[in-house]
């Protein structure tokens, strides 16, 4: 049997419906921005495997970094302990964070990063004796698959079967063009109707819900009304976070500054299940007290772990390189390039660019279901053709590693353009 059959055993793999799916690839070799499976075929990955591997596959700085702290401490518990790895992150991160943020929780993955800073917004009010018990977050949104990141999340066919579970969720319009004010109001009403403890949100991308994006100046308006209302502003930066946007995090584009940070996939450059949940002083003091049961008892076993630590000091230096820079600012620039060639095809309805982000909507007679027959006919086409997309629905999105070559670029740029004529 091969590997693909020896999965099919015993394996239940996320986001399938096994009866239906087709059976998964094995993939046994990455370099750069590629991967191979195990009868030899080449992919593309246009996605960075769900956004995590900026810098390719197997690189061997990260991996030299990993090795070096497996030899020398793996692991040690965090719950009375600490570690030169988790200090050095601290103060790295403190370099390029924003300025109001002061405090650094570590998990294990985005969805756990999100789980914190929930838990920390309620238990802020709890710790204050006032009672604040709804979060606010987007319509369409996406923050993870635990409880109440699965609460704040808003495409609900991931989410049916829980309904009646959550924790008090109030959803408002993104503030897309033409929907900003529609977008104020409804956060205002919101923070008016209910005792609002928080505001969690993707800045500037959903990147679950298709990559759909909006402006700096909207977010910094939601975030003033909310700073108004001393409501907690919670920027979830799992996916935007390290350079996908241009910038190192998409909130450098805003003036104004939230209240705590989720970070994870691309912190350890796709190597090692690492997250960070980021918070001001003013938070932090709030559960500083006299009192144990003011403290935040939340913790996960690998809670800081120094490998992962490692890998994501070895990841930021490589972010931080004027080489990585340059990739960042040439895969924007050959974005802008096809977006300029292919936004008037007939079969475009729109496109998005933002950082090494590029996404297009295909015009299409009914609306697609996420997971749809037009989707699937896509994605066969691309893994047919050596290239890994997801495509959302009718949304084709392309995330690569930063140092995808320009020539592995343009023919990611060919197969979408390719994929319009069978559609
Ligand atoms: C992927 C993602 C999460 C969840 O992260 P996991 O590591 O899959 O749990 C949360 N928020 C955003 C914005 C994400 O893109």
């Amino acid at each position: 049997m091969n590997l693909t059959e020896r999965d099919n055993q015993y394996l239940w793999h996320p986001y399938t419906q096994h009866k239906t799916s087709k059976p998964p690839i094995a993939i046994v070799k990455g370099e750069g921005a590629l991967v191979w499976d195990e009868n030899n075929k080449e992919y593309i990955d246009a996605i960075a495997s769900w956004w995590v591997n900026p810098y390719g596959h197997s690189n061997s700085f990260i991996a030299d970094a990993i090795y070096k702290q497996l030899t020398t401490l793996e692991h040690v518990l965090f719950g009375g302990f600490t570690h030169e790895p988790a200090v050095v992150l601290a103060e790295k991160l403190m370099e390029i964070l924003p300025e109001n943020q002061q405090k650094i929780f570590f998990s294990d993955n985005g969805s756990t990063a999100v789980e914190v800073a929930i838990k920390v917004a309620l238990q802020y009010f709890f710790n204050k004796g006032e009672k604040r018990t709804t979060i606010i977050a987007f319509e369409n949104a996406f923050h993870g698959d635990t409880f109440a990141a699965m609460a704040a999340s808003g495409i609900s066919f991931y989410t049916q079967a829980f309904q009646g579970m959550f924790i008090d969720v109030v959803r408002i319009p993104v503030p897309i063009k033409g929907h900003e004010q529609i977008s104020y109001t409804a956060l205002a009403q919101a923070i008016k109707n209910n005792k609002c403890a928080g505001f969690i949100f993707e800045p500037l991308v959903q990147g679950a819900a298709g990559m759909v994006m909006y402006e700096p100046e909207s977010l910094d308006e939601l975030i003033r009304i909310c700073q108004e209302n001393k409501v907690l502003t919670i920027a979830d930066e799992v996916m935007t976070g390290f350079g996908k946007t241009g910038k190192t995090f998409a909130m450098d584009y805003l003036v104004e500054n939230p209240d705590m940070m989720c970070l994870s996939k691309a912190l350890t450059g796709g190597t090692i299940p690492m997250a960070i949940t980021t918070f001001t002083q003013d938070i932090f003091e709030a559960f500083y007290d006299e009192d144990i049961n003011k403290a935040l008892f939340h913790g996960h076993t690998f809670t800081a772990n120094p490998t992962g630590c490692a890998a994501a000091l070895a990841s930021l230096s490589l972010l931080q390189t004027s080489e990585m820079q340059a990739h960042i600012a040439r895969v924007h620039q050959s974005h802008l390039d096809f977006q300029n060639h292919i936004e008037k095809h007939p079969k475009v309805t729109t496109t998005r660019v933002l950082g090494v982000i590029f996404a297009l909507e295909i015009k299409t007679e009914s609306s697609e279901s996420y997971y749809g027959t037009l989707r699937n006919k896509l994605y066969d086409f691309f893994i047919e053709n050596g290239v890994i997309l997801r495509p959302v629905g009718h949304i084709v999105y392309i995330l690569p590693p930063y140092i995808i070559s320009e020539v592995q670029l343009q023919k990611v740029y060919e197969v979408v353009e390719k994929a319009l004529e069978i559609v």
